[in-house]
């Protein structure tokens, strides 16, 4: 399945191969971003409408790059970690790094400090960038992961900060008031393909988050595929438009944020007012403020704008386009959003990290995509759809979906067997099809309708949680003997964990002389959850006691067995 060319504004344009991510954002001439940059700053703060123009966010990255090589002596391949909400230096501290060669793995800031040695450890990050609200867990987690604190520097720069750490002010004017120290980093013709750029986290099909390779180009021929398809025959239908603004309230470390909201909307011409945190009345807020015209959200974020009595008090008309994405969005909320913001088209993006964002935008020539459709199908992707009989689907058949594209991960970093699970090469050509995990359809007209997810992972509020993560935590719980974690449905969060738990004998002997064990049992579980990993993968859905976990004989859980259980669990609740 392809996108109809009939369908595509024409050929997709050249992806460039030899340029690194700044130099494709900010230093090659786009029509589409004004030269003068005061009128049209790309960045714009939401707490203090401060503007950042595009000149000085290229001073910035230079002076952070000639900064990081003088102290840290940050180059090739080094790979530095980015743990923050957002912030207006967020790109900054990013495409410095590329700057010189090196990579970028970002975190989400809300991570507790096992959760960031994890990833520190994975990625060999030698430089974290944190924030001053971060910074405690930053800390602790470098001294475990063996980066001493001078390896640690805070975006921003709070009032009266009297920390030892380096403020990204601080390293640039440094940076800025030295002669380069560095070379910058050019790509030889063909080099973009396999230089990689990103390392994100996704946990892929099965197993505990991976360090997902993603290559400079991959990057750019999103961007591209996503402003290839918004461009529009006529002027007046036009989508994407230099000099509107887009609110900028998904987060930057995941790659929805990172790719669509960050490179994508900086290359058309778009300001970003960055909001560090999601509340619904800062989002109503900016929206009224700056005029937004562009909204990026995930379904629970389209919940409270659809749901919340508070809405109506706002002016949001100057909302035109609002792209949901990362989880399933139902009808019923499409219609609701469209009834509360009727200036508003709205349809779903899907894609996923290992595709470097975005396989399907919402349809141009429609201001409400089709109920229930993942959106329509990027030019430059290849999508082949494998039955459960494994023979290959026909339109509107279901199955697996499998994609080829520009934008294909390379690999899960250092993980062959990983790797070789989810990036396929078919009939012995060197083309690299990637595995989603997901059951769809697809229509004539290139329409992608999510069916189910066949992976493991869980999906809460837009956050990837791997059920083998939490299951492996869990089974250093001393009344745990064996668990398994699957996804229960949840109106707000799309769906939240519930933990099958076998009690250790120890355990059980407790509960069996005196009832009310057992309730202290499972309150002890979810505290056990609570106190080491971030709030979303919290066992919100409860935890069940089983005699024992199905198995297959090989000894592969039942997952599928249960989800279905949790249901009949949750409809009895
Ligand atoms: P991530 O790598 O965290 O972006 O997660 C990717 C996964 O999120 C996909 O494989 C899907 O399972 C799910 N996903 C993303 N977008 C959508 C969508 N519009 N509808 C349904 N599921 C989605």
């Amino acid at each position: 399945f392809t996108l109809p060319s009939n369908l595509a504004p024409g050929p997709l344009p050249h992806i460039p191969d030899n340029l690194t991510l700044p130099q494709f954002i900010l230093d090659a001439w786009h029509p589409n971003r004004p030269v003068n940059t005061h009128l049209n700053p790309v960045l714009i703060e939401d707490s203090t409408g401060r503007g950042v123009g595009l000149s000085e966010l290229r001073a910035r990255t230079f002076g952070l790059a000639n900064e990081m090589r003088a102290r840290w002596n940050i180059g090739e391949n080094d790979v530095v970690c980015i743990f923050s909400p957002n912030h207006v230096d967020y790109p900054v501290a990013l495409w410095a790094a590329h700057r010189l060669g090196a990579i970028v793995t970002t975190a989400n800031p809300a991570y507790t400090a096992d959760e960031l040695v994890y990833q520190l450890n994975l990625t060999k990050a030698s430089v974290i960038f944190t924030h001053s609200s971060s910074l405690l867990t930053a800390e602790k987690a470098a001294r475990e992961a063996g980066l001493t604190s001078s390896r640690v520097a805070v975006l921003d720069s709070p009032e009266g900060y009297a920390g030892n750490y380096s403020t990204l002010d601080r390293l640039v004017a440094e940076g800025l008031s030295k002669l380069p120290t560095f070379e910058e980093r050019r790509l030889n013709p063909g080099e973009g393909k396999t230089k990689i750029a990103l390392l994100n986290f996704s946990s892929g099909t099965t197993g505990k988050p991976k360090a997902v390779a993603i290559a400079h180009y991959a990057v750019m021929a999103n961007v591209i595929q996503m402003a290839h398809y918004g461009r529009a025959t006529s002027e007046s239908s036009r989508r994407y438009r230099p000099g509107q603004v887009v609110l900028a309230a998904l987060p930057f470390y995941h790659i929805y944020g990172l790719i669509v909201v960050m490179h994508f909307y900086t290359f058309v011409g778009f300001s970003l007012v960055i909001m560090p945190k999601f509340s619904l009345e800062g989002l109503l807020d900016d929206i009224q403020r700056f005029r937004i015209n562009h909204l990026l959200l995930v379904p629970p974020m389209i919940v409270l704008l659809a749901k919340n009595p508070i809405v109506t008090k706002y002016d949001l008309a100057s909302v035109t386009m609002c792209m949901s994405g990362a989880a399933p969005l139902s009808a019923e909320l499409t219609s609701q959003y469209c009834e509360r913001i009727p200036t508003s088209a709205i349809g779903q993006g899907y894609g996923m990290t290992e595709t470097a964002t975005t396989l399907t935008f919402p349809r141009i020539d429609v201001k409400v995509d089709t109920l229930g459709s993942g959106g329509q199908l990027l030019a430059g992707n290849i999508c082949r759809i494998l039955k459960a009989d494994g023979k290959w689907a026909g339109y509107n058949e279901p199955g697996e979906l499998i994609v080829k594209g520009p934008t294909a991960a390379l690999c899960y970093f250092n993980n062959p067997e990983a790797t070789k699970e989810t990036f396929l090469y078919f009939d012995g050509k060197p083309d690299r099809w990637v595995r989603t995990g997901d059951e769809v359809k697809i229509n004539e007209i290139g329409e992608v309708f999510v069916v189910d997810r066949m992976k493991e992972i869980l999906k809460v509020r837009g956050f990837q949680v791997a059920p083998a993560e939490l299951e492996g935590h869990l089974l250093g719980h001393p009344d745990v003997a064996d668990c398994c974690v699957v996804g229960i449905p949840d109106e707000y969060s799309g769906e939240v964990p519930l933990a099958f738990v076998v009690p250790s004998h120890a355990a059980q002997n407790r509960m069996n002389s005196d009832p009310q064990e057992a309730i202290k049992v499972k309150e002890s579980i979810v505290k056990f959850v609570h106190d080491h990993k971030v709030h979303y993968k919290r066992l919100t859905g409860g935890v069940e006691f089983l005699d024992s976990i199905p198995k297959n004989p090989s000894g592969k859980l039942l997952r599928r067995f249960l989800r279905e259980k949790a249901k009949e669990i949750l409809a009895a609740r």
